[in-house]
């Protein structure tokens, strides 16, 4: 007895391949760790081979997988293959912030062999796993997970069989209706690339979103009400003011590097596709980016949108612009992150990362600010309260690729070729298209008034064939990125 435990059964965990993300299978291992099951952590983009491999040979009772970008659900779905191609069975967890109980259940668990059980977040994974490897409540808790899941197959299938979709000719025929003859796009102050070499991180803080910070941690409510909440309160306070004194310490001590590229170009929309121009007089197209365009049926008052349709078409014979932008607070984050694991201080090292995070976010909120008021200078005269910028309350947008309005990762290449957003911020894209290091984000200015966010949602094959089409892509290429983002459905 005494203060020796035995330990309740072995755990591999790895974000996949391709993916550079780990706050939530880090804090998964902590709390797994905490009540006493072994973690083997393969860390992070972790190829289906390794996975395998540390599976069989050190004979884990159960293996994890996290992943934060679209890719990794395609990803988890060959790990879950391989895994069955070398008879390992042992349940498998998904988790991650794209992952869902409808992907897993649809996708995932009718490749595998053995119990696969979605894990909506870090807390609910200790109660998960000791259901799972104990031999009392094992079998009871899988026939009732292997009905729920049947279920939500079902529904599934009623639901996309149900919504019909347009040809991808009349969806365009309905696409967002803007009065050209009446806009007069805004000319940018400072035309082409802007890079800011060393951003200073202490600017950063009035525009750090704090809301998020505590969903990562697990503590669900609206800051800054969740520091008096009464259940969550105490601990809510605990974590920020932890927060605070990182955050002193990463100013002052600059344990991290901020650096952004932002680049304002000449362009018009041609169809689906926007050209940017290598100069005002449009002499030559330097690059074409390619969007998708929505396909649901919603009737003729409500559009089919594209993000393509905010910015003037060609045939207007009037030039606009766009912007594109890629920011990092990640740079130095690793080696700082290392001498925490050195010291098993897994709680720093999670901050850390998860306030790497915040600054990103808050410098892509601070930068598209002064995008609007100075460098393009569409809105001089704006001036709004932090709480207001984190409510997007202000003209224009910058989807990110990978996100719903933009769907297709691949497209982050372009972005990246088109800022020099390597040579700039030295992010890098992963085989994946994730942007390593984390705490990266990079996406597209569009500066009309009507310009939104939405979801392109299930789109048809006609279109994917013309996307591939104008991407200069094999259609099955096109097929296999977009259908990981769910956003494809073959079947129609
Ligand atoms: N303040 C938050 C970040 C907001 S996320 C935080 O600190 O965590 C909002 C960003 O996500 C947007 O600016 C945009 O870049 C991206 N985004 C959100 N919805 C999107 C959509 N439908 N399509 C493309 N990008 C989207």
């Amino acid at each position: 007895e005494g203060h020796i435990q035995r330990k309740r059964g072995k755990i591999l965990l790895a974000t996949v391949k391709g993916d550079v993300h780990d706050i939530g299978k880090n804090i998964v291992g902590v709390v797994l760790g905490c009540n006493h099951f072994d973690i083997v952590d393969l860390g992070v983009m972790v190829p289906a081979r390794r996975i395998v491999e540390t599976a069989l040979k050190e004979k884990v009772n159960l293996v994890g997988l996290s992943g934060l970008i679209t890719p990794s659900l395609e990803e988890m779905v060959n790990v879950a293959k391989e895994l069955n191609r070398h008879q390992v069975k042992v349940p498998l967890l998904i988790g991650g912030a794209t992952t869902s109980k409808t992907h897993t259940a649809v996708k995932i668990e009718p490749t595998y062999n053995g119990p696969v059980i979605y894990v909506k977040d870090a807390s609910q994974s200790a109660g998960i796993v000791n259901q799972l490897l104990h031999p009392d409540t094992h079998p009871n808790y899988l026939s009732q997970l292997s009905s729920e899941y049947q279920d939500i197959r079902q529904r599934h299938e009623r639901t996309t069989t149900k919504k019909a979709l347009l040809p991808l000719t009349t969806a365009r025929e309905r696409k967002t209706p803007i009065n050209w003859e009446q806009y007069t796009p805004s000319v940018p102050i400072h035309k082409g690339l802007t890079v800011y070499e060393e951003y200073p991180l202490q600017e950063l803080i009035p525009y750090i979103d704090w809301t998020p910070f505590f969903l990562t941690w697990e503590l669900k409510g609206k800051y800054p009400e969740i520091l008096k909440d009464p259940r969550m309160g105490q601990q809510a306070q605990r974590l920020y003011e932890e927060a605070q004194e990182m955050l002193a310490l990463i100013t002052n001590e600059r344990r991290l590097t901020a650096r952004a590229v932002v680049g304002l170009f000449p362009a018009n929309a041609r169809g689906d596709d926007i050209e940017i121009y290598t100069d005002e007089d449009r002499n030559g197209v330097r690059m074409t980016i390619h969007f998708l365009r929505q396909q649901s049926d919603k009737g003729m008052s409500r559009p089919d949108r594209c993000l393509a349709d905010y910015v003037v078409p060609l045939e207007k014979d009037k030039l606009d612009w766009i912007g594109a932008f890629a920011v990092t607070t990640g740079i130095g984050l690793k080696q700082w992150i290392a001498e925490y694991e050195k010291n098993q201080d897994d709680f720093q090292a999670i901050l850390a990362k998860s306030l790497a995070d915040r600054l990103v976010e808050a410098l892509a909120e601070h930068l598209h600010e002064r995008v609007r008021r100075e460098l393009w200078s569409y809105a001089p005269e704006e001036n709004l309260e932090p709480l207001d910028l984190l409510k997007e309350k202000y003209r224009g947008i910058r989807p990110a690729p990978g996100y719903p309005a933009c769907p297709d990762h691949t497209e982050k290449q372009l972005l990246f070729d088109l800022i020099d957003a390597t040579k700039y911020t030295s992010i890098q894209l992963t085989d994946h298209f994730a942007m390593t290091p984390p705490a990266s984000i990079c996406g597209w200015y569009f500066a009309h008034p009507e310009a939104r966010y939405f979801g392109v949602g299930k789109i048809g094959k006609d279109q994917v064939i013309d996307y591939a089409h104008r991407k200069g892509m094999a259609v099955n290429t096109v097929e296999k990125w977009l259908a990981s983002n769910l956003a494809y459905d073959p079947r129609l």
